[in-house]
């Protein structure tokens, strides 16, 4: 990821983080500034809802498809899943979410249509020849940013989760395992967090 790229993504980062934390605000900014990408959303959502369920995550829509696959993506406010997504791709594409907001129709530009571009070149230049393509996913500012953005997100709402839960212990000694907290530790515990997630 070239240094700019880093930049960006840290400015992002330091909104998105914010923006995470108040459903209004997010909202205000995707029926507003990312109204379009947020109308995109509404439509594939609707046309997809027969062949999945839906679950929110912060407040935005997920839909999880039937279909046993792990692949995802979002548009405006709405991220859709297969069924064997993780958590780590969902709070991912909620992060995509985020930007949405941020970027608003320039999303459409400087997100959506490249990282659709560059899944695509991926799964036929390498995954589709048994190959290992020699950058990592996530080492382009866009993905990178959405991680890291979902990744806030996600231990923002682990925080609320560990006060609710505050009185189990199971619970109590989770959360101070995600709070020590390397990213790698809050990923082994992730399954144990999932059903919580969702409400
Ligand atoms: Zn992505």
């Amino acid at each position: 990821m070239k240094k700019s790229g880093i930049k960006f993504s840290d400015f992002l980062i330091s909104i998105e983080s914010v923006i995470c934390k108040h459903v209004v605000l997010y909202y205000l900014l995707q029926f507003t500034w990312g109204i379009l990408g947020t109308i995109l959303g509404y439509i594939i959502l609707l046309i997809l809802l027969p062949f999945g369920k839906v679950y929110t995550f912060n407040h935005a829509l997920v839909l999880k498809l039937n279909k046993n696959t792990s692949w995802g993506f979002s548009v405006g406010t709405v991220a859709v899943a297969g069924n064997n997504a993780d958590l780590s791709l969902i709070y991912h594409e909620y992060g995509h979410t985020l930007q949405n907001a941020i970027l608003g129709p320039l999303a459409f530009v400087l997100v959506m249509f490249p990282s659709f571009i560059r899944y695509q070149y991926r799964e036929l230049h390498y995954y589709k020849k048994g190959l290992k393509p020699i950058k990592k996913y996530d080492d382009i500012w866009f993905e990178f940013n959405a991680t890291h953005a979902g990744f806030v997100t996600f231990l923002y709402l682990a925080c609320i989760k560990k006060r609710k839960y505050a009185k189990s212990n199971k619970a109590g000694i989770l959360f101070d395992v995600l709070f020590i907290n390397e990213k790698s530790l809050a990923y082994d515990y992730k399954d144990c967090v999932e059903d919580w997630m969702f409400e």
